[in-house]
């Protein structure tokens, strides 16, 4: 199966007054369409770099991102890349949500910027919100909404614009522990029922074993590729708990925690 997105060697600093912070330094690997791949790495790694860089806020210094559409021989060579880059949702540790605007607005809102504010377009979100549990509290101002809700509310914002790859950066460290767990197996099983691609920044290794398909870890900074992990677990259903409670996890647990502690 070709990858959807391919890093190649890819390095990054950032330059300031102060001096040069390396961030990135040759990291490579794919992701593949339909996988959940989880991200991992000390704090201040470069995790958010790497995924500013995927989304195309930042250009790498040297190396490549790769995505299956450029790499695609239908591609014709004077496309400018971007054009040819899937559309690609990201969503942050904070939900961004306008307190001024309703739950639909703020679910329309990336519509809008993007000029595709089509009555098609208003029908999807009223069936995101329907499908997700939130119609009910459409006409409602986020802070009206428990913290799961509106970190439901923003995946819906992102999943309007039909991205075909989901970048989440921490997305569930704002909420409580009980909260978090309920809430990281409901966004991570609406991904997976959209069969959209995911790639998931947490500092939790429970949570990235728990939802990924795939595990990378990454190095101390500069970030570079330490180990990928694929991860099979025996679970009998699709609860987060179901997850964790896999004869497999605390395997897997150790295994990352000792990639980690390697890199203190
Ligand atoms: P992580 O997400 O793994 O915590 P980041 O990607 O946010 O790490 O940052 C990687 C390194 O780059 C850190 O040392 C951070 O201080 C530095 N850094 C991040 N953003 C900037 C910036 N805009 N200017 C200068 N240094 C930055």
């Amino acid at each position: 199966m070709r990858p959807l997105l391919k890093l190649e060697d890819v390095s990054y600093s950032y330059h300031t007054i102060s001096g040069e912070t390396n961030a990135l330094s040759h990291l490579s690997f794919s992701v593949y369409p339909g996988e959940f791949v989880t991200v991992v790495g000390p704090s201040g790694c470069g995790k958010s770099t790497l995924l500013s860089i995927i989304f195309g806020l930042l250009a790498p210094e040297e190396g490549k991102v790769l995505f299956s559409s450029e790499s695609s021989p239908q591609c014709p060579s004077d496309v400018p890349k971007k054009k040819m880059r899937p559309p690609i949702g990201y969503m942050l540790q904070k939900d961004h949500l306008f307190e001024w605007r309703t739950v639909y607005q703020n679910a329309l809102l990336g519509l809008e910027v993007a000029h595709k504010n089509t009555p098609e377009a208003r029908e999807y979100v009223l069936s995101l919100l329907r499908d997700y549990g939130l119609y009910k509290f459409k006409d409602k101002r986020p802070c009206e909404l428990s913290g799961g809700m509106k970190q439901r509310a923003a995946l819906i914002r992102t999943l309007a614009l039909n991205p075909d790859l989901l970048l989440l950066d921490e997305p569930f460290s704002a909420l409580d522990y009980q909260t978090r767990l309920h809430v990281s197996g409901d966004i991570c099983n609406i991904i997976k029922s959209r069969k959209k691609t995911a790639l998931l920044i947490t500092h939790d290794l429970s949570e990235a074993i728990s939802l990924a398909d795939r595990v990378i870890v990454l190095s101390k900074r500069p970030a570079t590729v330490k180990m990928e992990m694929p991860v099979r677990l025996t679970k009998q259903d699709n609860s987060v708990l179901s997850a964790r409670n896999a004869p497999e996890f605390k395997d897997y647990f150790n295994i990352l925690w000792e990639a980690m502690s390697d890199e203190k």
